[in-house]
C-alpha cells in the first residue's frame, strides 16, 4: 500500500513550490515517481495514481469537466491560518453556551467573539465566535466533543476561501444547521 500521507503532502509541498494552482495527474504521476512515493507504470502511465484518484485518497482531486471521463487534476489546497468554533444557542441553552465559553476563556488560548443574540452572516442562528490558532486545534477540539452539553457547534479551517471554509472543509458537532452561504461569494 503506497504512503498516502507522505504522496498528498509531497503534491501539495510541490505545487506550493512551483506557485501552481494546479497540475494535471499524468505529470503528479513523475513527481511521484521521481520522489519515489510511487512507482509509475511504464505501459499505462499515470494509472497507479488514477487508482488513488479514484477511491478519493487525493487531497484536492478534481476531474475537469467534473464528470466521470474527466481529465483529472490536484489542486493546490489553501493553507489553514486558524481556525473558528461558532457555539450556537438558543433562550433554552444560553446558559450552557455560557459555561461552555467560561472554560473555553478558562483553558485554551482563544479569542472570544460576542454574543449574537441574532442571525449574522451565514449564520442561520444565534451564536458566538471562538477563533484559536492551528496549534490549539489537538486541545480544544476533542475538549468540546466530550464538553459542547448538547449544543450545536460548527468549526471551521480559516483559508482566506469562506464560501469552501463553512461548506465541504466544515466539521459539526450536534445538529447540522444549513447555512446561508450564498452572502459570502
Ligand atoms: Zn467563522
Amino acid at each position: 500500500m503506497p504512503d498516502i500521507r507522505a504522496i498528498n503532502e509531497h503534491l501539495q509541498t510541490r505545487l506550493r513550490e512551483e506557485d501552481r494552482e494546479s497540475v494535471p495527474a499524468v505529470e503528479a504521476a513523475r513527481w511521484l515517481a521521481e520522489a519515489g512515493l510511487l512507482l509509475d507504470s511504464s505501459s499505462r502511465p499515470g494509472l497507479p495514481l488514477r487508482r488513488l484518484l479514484r477511491a478519493d485518497h487525493i487531497f484536492g482531486q478534481e476531474q475537469i469537466p467534473r464528470r466521470s471521463g474527466g481529465r483529472w487534476h490536484i489542486r493546490r489546497l489553501p493553507p489553514v491560518t486558524g481556525y473558528h468554533a461558532h457555539i450556537y444557542y438558543d433562550e433554552a441553552s444560553r446558559a450552557d453556551a455560557a459555561v461552555v465559553r467560561e472554560a473555553l476563556a478558562a483553558h485554551f488560548s482563544v479569542r472570544l467573539g460576542r454574543w449574537r443574540d441574532e442571525p449574522v452572516g451565514p449564520h442561520p442562528q444565534a451564536m458566538y465566535q471562538v477563533a484559536f490558532a492551528p496549534d490549539e486545534f489537538a486541545r480544544i477540539v476533542p475538549w468540546l466533543m466530550v464538553h459542547r452539553r448538547g449544543l450545536t457547534i460548527l468549526v471551521h479551517p480559516e483559508t482566506g476561501e469562506a464560501v469552501g471554509d463553512h461548506g465541504e472543509r466544515a466539521l459539526w458537532m450536534g445538529r447540522k444547521l444549513r447555512l446561508r452561504l450564498r452572502g459570502l461569494r
